[in-house]
């Protein structure tokens, strides 16, 4: 029975080999098929892990015909700086990277190489080797996979990578001791501690691979989704996903008889920001109006951009009175507001607000159209103003 855990490390090795092989095509194809923003960084550190490993397995392997500088001077770096490139990619999966890990990650890195081919150099004894080459694994890990295991965005397949990260991190530690131990064990000696350590790596593989690639492509899916609901020149919601919560809030309103107001808002005289300022002065105004805007709502309250330099806004539970005071603070934030490149630049706006519980008898589209036609009376009265609409039963 104890032969299940006496794995050959001479087939264990080759096997490692072709996992890694075989992950990073796989990856390697996955990239292919799903670029989208924020997911290259991740997917590549993974790429250079798999390859680092492979090509580590590959001259591990041939330990014993292959020249010590190609397996073990440069098999350990490759080892070490593949998984630099994997506790990078943890950090970024847990969204926890930060300058302080990438500059953490490559100091530990830059001590682990260094230390062991000076160690090698002066002590050049198997067991020695082992020691050094799992502890200095151990420190480019540890910190990312406590991470990962402690993060509460973890889902149950993140947490089950973690917890396999973590037997191998602490099957590591046991064989940095027994190296210490055993000066002089050779790494492809087949022993209870090497085939766990090694057989646990092979499981991470196969765990690992399917869970990246689900949370890649939930990532890529969230990518996806945030292009498909926001506009991508202010980041603020579009008119169609504008229009599908605002339809449910509205029904909402409706049974509970909540009452609601609307806004129209739009940038007066925006043709001539672009004819006189150009097009990109023009697309930062509508990023600043934007945020502006978002920053006098509630969070209870939606807006889009409705179409070019038209804003419109659904404030729930809010009568005439307090939804003027919104388009108020709105029509006052932008007016205030100063531009860098432009400082004698002032903007305006025209808002039209419609109000009152009859609204709650008509559709939504309704319920804008009475905020335009405000709006478009705020025009006509000379631009800058709010004129609020009442509907009527
Ligand atoms: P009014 O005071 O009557 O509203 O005049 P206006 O010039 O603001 O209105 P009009 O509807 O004539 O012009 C809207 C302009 O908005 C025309 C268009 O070039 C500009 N616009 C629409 N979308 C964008 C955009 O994404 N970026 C930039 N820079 N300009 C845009
Ligand atoms: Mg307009
Ligand atoms: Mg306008």
């Amino acid at each position: 029975m104890e032969k299940i855990f006496f794995i050959d490390i001479n087939a264990l090795f080759p096997t490692l080999f072709w996992g890694n092989t075989i992950a990073l095509i796989f990856l390697i194809i996955f990239r292919g098929a799903n670029r989208l923003q924020r997911l290259p960084r991740l997917s590549l550190y993974l790429v250079i892990a798999r390859l680092c490993h492979a090509i580590y397995y590959f001259v591990a392997s041939g330990r014993d015909i292959l020249p010590d500088w190609l397996s073990v001077n440069l098999g350990n770096t490759l080892l070490f700086i593949g998984f630099f490139f994997e506790a990078h990619a943890i950090f970024r999966l847990i969204k926890e990277n930060t300058n302080r890990t990438d500059r953490l990650l490559r100091a530990i890195l830059i001590v682990a190489v260094t230390a062991f081919n000076v160690v090698e150099a002066l002590l050049p004894f198997g067991g020695i080797r082992i020691t050094m080459a799992s502890f200095g694994v151990v420190a480019l890990m540890a910190l990312s996979v406590v991470r990962m295991l402690l993060s509460r965005d973890s889902g149950a397949l993140t947490k089950a990578t973690a917890i396999l990260y973590c037997v191998f991190l602490i099957l590591l530690l046991g064989r940095a001791i027994y190296g210490l131990q055993n000066p002089n064990a050779g790494i492809l000696a087949t022993n209870i501690l090497h085939s766990v350590t090694f057989l646990s790596q092979l499981l991470q593989l196969i765990i690992a691979l399917p869970a990246y690639s689900l949370i890649l492509k939930s990532y890529a899916d969230e990518a996806l989704l945030l292009m498909a609901t926001t506009d991508r020149v202010t980041g603020a919601t579009n008119r169609h996903a504008f229009m599908d919560t605002a339809a449910a809030v509205y029904k909402n309103c409706r049974r509970y008889r909540i009452p609601f107001a609307v806004l129209f808002i739009d940038i007066d005289h925006f043709k001539k920001v672009n004819d006189q300022y150009g097009h990109q002065f023009g697309d930062s105004v509508l990023v600043r109006v934007a945020a502006l805007i978002d920053k006098c709502l509630r969070e209870s309250d939606l807006s889009c951009r409705y179409g070019g330099e038209e804003f419109v806004v659904l404030l729930s539970r809010s009568d005439g009175p307090s939804a003027e005071l919104v388009a108020r603070r709105i029509v006052d934030e932008v007016r205030e507001t100063r531009f860098e490149e432009h400082p004698e630049f002032k903007v305006t706006l025209s808002i039209g607000v419609a109000f009152g519980a009859p609204l709650l008898e008509k559709s939504f589209e309704e319920a804008i159209n009475l905020a335009d036609e405000a709006m478009y009376r705020a025009k006509r009265a000379g631009r800058g103003r709010i004129v609020m609409n009442e509907a009527e039963a």
